[in-house]
């Protein structure tokens, strides 16, 4: 009896354009001698398949089970129908529909077979650094529209010569419908040139800035989401020159190694970090110096970190060949502005920086920065998302209407939701100058429309001051006001997809209350729509408002005078030898008289005292450098706390008086700084255990959340995280987001979306 042909319509969404995914198809439907079509839609994929039933359903399996590696399966809707007589199977041109929900693919690094290719001197694409297939290469920062097609993006001005458009069209090719397809005959080319913009002639332009990065000068190098600047890492001289003319002073500063060993060298990885440094969207990883320090010192100063990352572009692979070993590559901007993505622009800002500039003629639409991760408490953490990972969405547990959220100030990102999609934006930046505002109404113009999403509400933060509020206020649509930490607790709970209420721990810098003060340690009982303020750290003056953030020390004085009263200035502390007698009365008198002293119950400000009094720093370079080097300096293994105390009941206020006196005490004695620091985060570790189990008593929640600028410190997010699992509690924290004010926009969405549906 003949076996009988059935047919099936298949719908697939999710990351599905632009990353190989027809020719997997055609080829799993060859593999099973199945007939019918596939096209793109604006939807996701479209499949028509008939033949035998087994071989449909074994054609399921495959598709759910091993598809393309860049692929991102959202749903598959398989529904019988009747055979229509295909005799072959083939793809079908793609038709722009009205409906435009695929998702577009982040950037990605350049493949294994593409690599193989850059590297064999017969190949036709021998050391072209624009190389790539439909498994690698550009994609989000190349896109000005969608569907995602080569008229849609940067590539638009390149026509394919005939073996290029040949790949291109053979469906069984690795570059099949690859929509940045080039080579040397018919794609971008790079440029040499000096920093007046006079084209240097080299045979090999690559290697010859390779080599002049080894005599010690600085280039400018255009890559995927924006410049570099590059300097020799192992060259102090080249290096400082480098921090003098960007104006960094000491933030850490991140480095190309050609490969693992020579990552290895540098640093000690465990394999986890090496997936990350290896992996497809390579990301720069936060990783343990190897000590004595191999690097030039003023790479990352006072650090017991590096940030290492592997070339991820063709281009970085050739450049890397004739390079020093160890490469500094930091974004290509002044500090605080975002990073050039056009040649003109990039000579004209930073012209007086770099030496040299390699430049390509294949346009940069959006930039993306680079991601930086580090894997710590058994998950990967991000500092910053951005490329690599965006546009990638998190997928929430309900549907949400078209809301756009603009973030906060610093870190400043946004977010588009569409559906039980939540997009969140590259890293835009702090929204401090005129440049980042701009990148920022860019992206968010430039999310609409390639995402298709006009939203119903606008979401922001409470502060009335920030450019991300003032320009949400000013467009014509509902708006919602977040408060920080609700945002920042609400954050984890969608990217966790835990729905309901939480115990939220908040540990920040600055967020603005709604009650005017500057919060920043609070733990909130939250919910997706409200919350109330269970307990927080008592209030100091902030000193000087924004100077205390750059200046420790004032926050020291202001801590110390909470809680010594006008004794402080008897104790014997570091600081009192090592900032002038003046300036001490002018920040105790701000304190006495309420002048621009701004109440705040911030974590972050409570490390940068603590910092100081210890006499590890008066004044920080850049944001978050103080608590950073406490958390450096502690000892891990200590696990006495000083004496806390909680005071009042709704909300409880957790005093920092006695943390402080333990603290000065321990410093005035002459214990050593590990001690010290250890002892602190010891302190606050179980303050915020014990406010857990009195809330958990009271309000029979068991899930706690953390959140907040504050649990970048490693020890402070796995101590937390350990002490609340060994006494019964849940605890969620962020994996997908930054757990700083990268990651506030979702929970603002999140919060304007629960506030709409009632
Ligand atoms: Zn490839
Ligand atoms: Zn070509
Ligand atoms: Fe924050």
């Amino acid at each position: 009896m003949a076996k009988t042909v059935v047919a099936k319509e298949i719908a697939v969404g999710g990351i599905v354009q632009g990353i190989g995914f027809r020719p997997f198809i055609y080829q799993l439907a060859e593999h099973f001698g199945l007939a019918g079509e596939v096209s793109n839609t604006s939807t996701g994929v479209y499949i028509f398949l008939e033949g035998l039933s087994e071989n449909l359903d074994a054609f399921l399996h495959d598709l759910q089970t091993k598809p393309p590696v860049l692929a991102i399966i959202t749903y598959v809707e398989a529904t019988d129908t009747v055979p229509k007589g295909f005799k072959q199977f083939s793809i079908i041109k793609s038709e722009a529909g009205p409906a435009r929900a695929t998702l577009i693919s982040p950037d990605v690094s350049v493949c294994l077979d593409c690599l193989k290719e850059l590297f064999d001197p017969r190949d036709r694409r021998y050391r072209y650094p624009f190389i790539n297939c439909t498994n690698c290469g550009p994609r989000y920062t190349i896109i000005n529209d969608i569907p995602y097609d080569r008229p849609k993006t940067s590539m638009a001005g390149f026509t394919m010569c005939p073996q290029c458009q040949g790949e291109y069209e053979r469906p069984a090719d690795r570059r099949f419908h690859a929509q940045p397809n080039a080579c040397p005959v018919c794609g971008p080319q790079v440029q040499l040139l000096d920093n007046q913009g006079n084209a240097i002639f080299h045979p090999d332009p690559l290697a010859h800035t390779g080599e002049l990065l080894k005599q010690g000068h600085i280039a400018a190098i255009k890559g995927l989401g924006g410049f570099h600047l590059a300097a020799d890492a192992n060259n102090s001289r080249a290096v400082s020159l480098l921090r003098r003319r960007k104006h960094r002073e000491e933030k850490p500063l991140a480095v190309m190694v050609p490969d693992m060993d020579a990552a290895r060298e540098l640093a000690k990885i465990s394999p986890e970090e090496e997936a990350l440094l290896t992996g497809f969207r390579r990301p720069i990883v936060l990783l343990r110096k190897r000590l004595p320090e191999a690097l030039a010192p003023e790479t990352a100063p006072n650090n017991r970190y590096i940030g290492l990352m592997l070339p991820y572009t063709p281009l970085h692979y050739v450049l890397m060949e004739h390079s020093p070993k160890a490469l500094v590559m930091t974004s290509g901007n002044l500090s605080d502005e975002p990073i050039c993505i056009d040649n003109q622009d990039a000579f004209a800002r930073l012209g007086h920086i770099a030496d040299f500039f390699l430049v390509h003629n294949r346009d940069i639409y959006l930039r993306s920065d680079d991601s930086i991760v580090r894997h710590s408490a058994g998950d990967t953490r991000f500092m910053r998302r951005s490329r690599g990972y965006v546009p990638v969405p998190v997928f929430l547990k309900a549907k949400a209407p078209p809301i756009l959220a603009c973030g906060a100030l610093l870190k400043n990102t946004v977010c588009l939701t569409r559906g039980d999609q939540a997009f969140v934006s590259q890293h835009i930046g702090d929204l401090e100058n005129l440049e980042t505002l701009d990148f920022f109404r860019l992206t968010i113009n430039h999310l609409q429309r390639i995402l298709d999403i006009k939203p119903r509400v606008v979401a922001h933060d409470l502060h009335p001051d920030y450019l991300s509020t003032v320009f949400a206020k000013e467009l014509d649509l509902p708006k919602v006001a977040v408060q920080h930490h609700h945002a920042h607790i609400v954050s984890c709970m969608a990217e966790n997809q835990v729905e309901g209420e939480v115990i939220g721990l908040a540990l920040d810098g600055t967020g603005l209350g709604t009650d005017r003060a500057i919060w920043g340690g609070e733990v909130l009982i939250c919910g997706m729509r409200d919350f109330t303020r269970a307990a927080h750290f008592s209030y100091v003056a902030m000193p000087g408002g924004n100077m205390a953030v750059r200046e420790p020390w004032r926050m020291a004085i202001s801590h110390l005078k909470n809680a010594f009263g006008k004794a402080f200035l008897d104790i014997k502390l570091p600081l009192v030898d090592t900032v002038d007698y003046a300036g001490i009365q002018t920040i105790d008198q701000m304190i006495t008289r309420s002048i621009n002293a701004p109440p705040t119950s911030s974590t972050g400000r409570l490390f940068d005292a603590v910092a100081a009094i210890a006499g590890l720093r008066n004044v920080a370079s850049y944001d978050g450098q103080a608590a950073m080097e406490l958390e450096m300096a502690a000892d891990p293994g200590e696990d006495r706390p000083y004496e806390w105390a909680l005071e009042g009941e709704d909300p409880m206020v957790l005093l920092t008086a006695p943390i402080i006196r333990g603290v000065a005490r321990d410093v005035e004695q002459g214990r050593p700084v590990s001690e010290v620091a250890g002892r602190f985060h010891a302190t606050l570790v179980q303050v915020f255990v014990h406010v857990c189990q009195v809330l958990r008593t009271k309000t029979r929640l068991n899930r706690v959340a953390l959140s907040g600028g504050s649990f970048q410190n490693v020890l402070l997010l796995t101590g937390l995280t350990r002490e609340l699992e060994g006494r019964g509690f849940e605890v969620i924290t962020h994996k997908i987001c930054p757990t700083n004010d990268g990651g506030l926009s979702l929970g603002q969405a999140m919060v304007a979306a629960a506030s709409m549906d009632q």
